[in-house]
């Protein structure tokens, strides 16, 4: 049995489009753009802006 592990855990974020339900990993299809010092994803379907980050990746935090 493998270990309970939550699931969400190590997992990729998926992005969701709000306009055609269209659904992909963050690093899936979406049309990414970027706009100075963001990235915006946007629906490959229906041209949706679902989301937006910031160009610099946090770094994480070692525990
Ligand atoms: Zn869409």
């Amino acid at each position: 049995m493998s270990p309970p592990h939550s699931p969400t855990d190590g997992r990729k974020m998926v992005l969701y489009c709000q306009e055609c339900g269209h659904d992909s990993p963050i690093t899936g299809d979406w049309d990414e753009s970027r706009h100075g010092d963001e990235v915006q994803f946007r629906c490959p379907d229906c041209g949706h802006l679902v989301t937006r980050r910031p160009c610099k990746e946090p770094k994480p935090v070692p525990l």
